[in-house]
């Protein structure tokens, strides 16, 4: 099955993302765009992909439970996981590891947990951009010890990037997917690893329209998982 996809969204728990970017506008914008796959990909955190799981329910949409890890060497990745129980967990691990540092809604933005009626149920008061967790290599073991997969995000842009910061893919990263920004021909570099593309929107009108389709068995979050590891998300 050839499906349209977007798994790069932030909602409004993200401090960059639009407060409009509640998890049901989000599933909402998706179903408009005809989307069949999306993701949500908060900045170290994960507790509104529930809410946009129980909206999604009601049209039919797969949204896998996901997060952009920002590693202590400030390389962004995304970690998607079959179940959001095991995201959970490894966003607990985030949050163990990550520097007591306020945030400041007032210069980054608001850090909102909605609910699925886009009831505000907490706001996250540590700020969640600071790097966490530990090395690419580490948060990469994290997630496959979980059952996810690890896909380093935007690969080819000036900032936050593989790399940028390390300047090529090291050898002994299990990855077989690299995110890549825009339309940039990257083979040469991912050999014989597979290239996503999504849109990282933080505004509701920023969600891709239905131009990148990937082939699936299923519209679910275990059969995304299994493409994305073995690079066949295509
Ligand atoms: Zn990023
Ligand atoms: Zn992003």
């Amino acid at each position: 099955m050839r499906l349209p996809v977007d798994l790069h969204i932030h909602s409004c728990l993200s401090p960059c993302g639009d407060d409009a970017m509640t998890p049901g506008n989000i599933v909402r914008m998706a179903v408009v765009k005809e989307l069949a796959v999306i993701a949500i990909t908060d900045h170290n955190a994960c507790r509104n992909v529930p809410a946009a799981q129980q909206v999604a329910q009601e049209y039919g949409l797969c949204v896998v439970p996901g997060v952009e890890v920002t590693t202590t060497e400030d390389i962004h990745t995304l970690c998607y996981f079959p179940e959001y129980a095991p995201l959970l967990d490894f966003c607990q691990w985030l949050d163990d590891t990550a520097l007591p540092i306020r945030n400041k809604p007032h210069i980054f933005g608001r850090q909102l947990v909605i609910d699925a009626e886009d009831r505000v149920l907490e706001e996250r008061e540590i700020l969640l951009l600071p790097g966490r967790g530990g090395s690419i290599d580490v948060v990469e073991e994290e997630a496959l010890a979980r059952g996810g997969v690890m896909v380093p995000a935007h690969i080819n842009k000036q900032a936050n990037s593989l790399l940028a910061i390390l300047g090529s893919i090291p050898p002994d990263l299990k990855a077989m997917t690299m995110e890549v920004f825009g339309e940039e021909d990257l083979s040469p570099i991912l050999g014989d690893r597979a290239a996503v593309r999504s849109s990282d929107a933080h505004q509701l009108e920023d969600i891709l329209e239905p131009v990148h389709c990937v082939s699936l068995e299923k519209a679910t979050p275990g059969e995304v998982v299994k493409a994305l590891r073995r690079g066949t998300l295509l």
